[in-house]
């Protein structure tokens, strides 16, 4: 794979200049990402080079029709000092559908998986070893091709960047608050909701503003048809405890197939749990939370793994889930997925992507939970 791979590095590590305890999410980039363009029909020559501008045209493509993927996932330094990477086989599926719905070419078989690590062997020291924080990894395709007219592109750029990012989850923060949306949609039956794609983010930020102005971190989107059927959140897919049964909606097409969300309902079934992938109403969401059998509710996806869901709002009432609290399912996913990403746990599935690196070139592990 990439015999050609040419590699330039930085003159200094940004590195040291990096603030830890104010680590927002996706601020920061490291010191080098991975490049590939696509021309003449074929991927040609892959560089890592230092972070830095791109040349763009006024007329490029994805400037003018959003024609651009992208997938999002981490790298863990763990409590053996060994760096995991979650589920990169997965994320490498994933984008293979999402450029066949927007006209991309799809990657070489195994470039993914080796652009990760070829960038990683660069900028592993840009892994964070505190507890909950992770090296960010965003690999995107666009256009690269200048063209007004609208058709599929003939020219791509495959880039990978990376950065470090803090923990989402905070034990102590509470659980989020939703906002059902019953106006605007992510998604409808044939679009593009099952695609990682950039169109669905512009589409979402209007609706995701008003839902903030009004106190709710995210909206719970609805079904575009109907506005009936819960979908999921923003940029997480979402689990409902009814009873003892764990309920997620199924996959059909207009909600994202998040990694997360697959590996929630695979560590649920190992458990013994019941799962249920299968349409659930706004309606019977707000009737369990009312009588009770609504147990707790909680989001998963690669950004905050799972965060607690504590209360949902529907056309302008708000019913509390858990009393506003975590869950103990909730909880115990959380503990068990970091755990599995950190080493700490088995990694039955075989999940983790474990990469080689020269002890002497390592920071120091992940310390052990106390
Ligand atoms: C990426 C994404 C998710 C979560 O997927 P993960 O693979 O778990 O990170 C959920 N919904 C949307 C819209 C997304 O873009």
């Amino acid at each position: 794979m990439f015999d050609a791979l040419s590699v330039t590095r930085v003159q200094r590590s940004r590195l040291t200049d990096v603030d830890y305890d104010n680590l927002g999410f996706g601020a920061v980039f490291s010191d080098h990402m991975f490049s590939m363009p696509f021309a003449d029909g074929a991927w040609g020559a892959a560089e890592i080079l230092p972070y830095g501008p791109l040349a763009i045209n006024p007329g490029n493509a994805t400037l003018q029709y959003g024609m651009a993927v992208f997938e999002g996932l981490k790298a863990f330094r763990g409590v053996d000092g060994a760096i995991r990477v979650f589920r990169p086989g997965m994320n490498d599926r994933r984008l293979r559908t999402s450029c066949e719905r927007l006209c991309i070419p799809p990657l070489p078989e195994g470039a993914f998986e080796h652009a990760i690590d070829a960038l990683l062997q660069c900028d592993h020291a840009w892994i964070p070893s505190r507890r909950g924080h992770a090296l960010y990894i965003r690999p995107i395709i666009f256009s690269d091709e200048d063209h007004l007219d609208v058709r599929p592109s003939q020219r791509f750029r495959f880039v990978v960047m990376t950065g470090p990012v803090r923990a989402y989850f905070d034990e102590n923060a509470g659980a989020v608050a939703l906002k059902a949306e019953d106006v605007y949609t992510r998604s409808a039956p044939g679009g593009v909701g099952e695609a990682k794609t950039a169109g669905n983010y512009a589409a979402s930020m209007y609706p995701a503003k008003l839902a903030r102005d009004q106190g709710y971190a995210q909206v719970l989107w609805l079904d575009g048809v109907e506005h009936r059927y819960v979908e999921e959140v923003g940029a997480m897919n979402i689990f409902f405890r009814i009873h003892d049964t764990i309920v997620t909606p199924d996959l059909r097409g207009t909600i994202l197939p998040g990694i997360t969300r697959d590996s929630v309902i695979q560590l649920l079934t190992d458990q013994g749990h019941r799962v249920e992938e299968r349409r659930i109403s706004i309606d019977e969401v707000t009737a369990t939370i009312a009588d009770g059998s609504m147990k707790e509710a909680f989001a998963a996806g690669t950004a905050a793994i799972i965060s607690p869901v504590g209360k949902i709002a529907y056309r302008g009432k708000q019913w509390l889930i858990n009393d506003n609290k975590m869950g103990s399912i909730t909880q115990d996913l959380y503990n068990r997925i970091t755990g599995i990403q950190l080493g700490e746990r088995e990694d039955s599935h075989g999940w983790n992507r474990v990469l080689h690196i020269p002890q002497a070139t390592q920071a120091a592990p992940v310390a052990a939970r106390a």
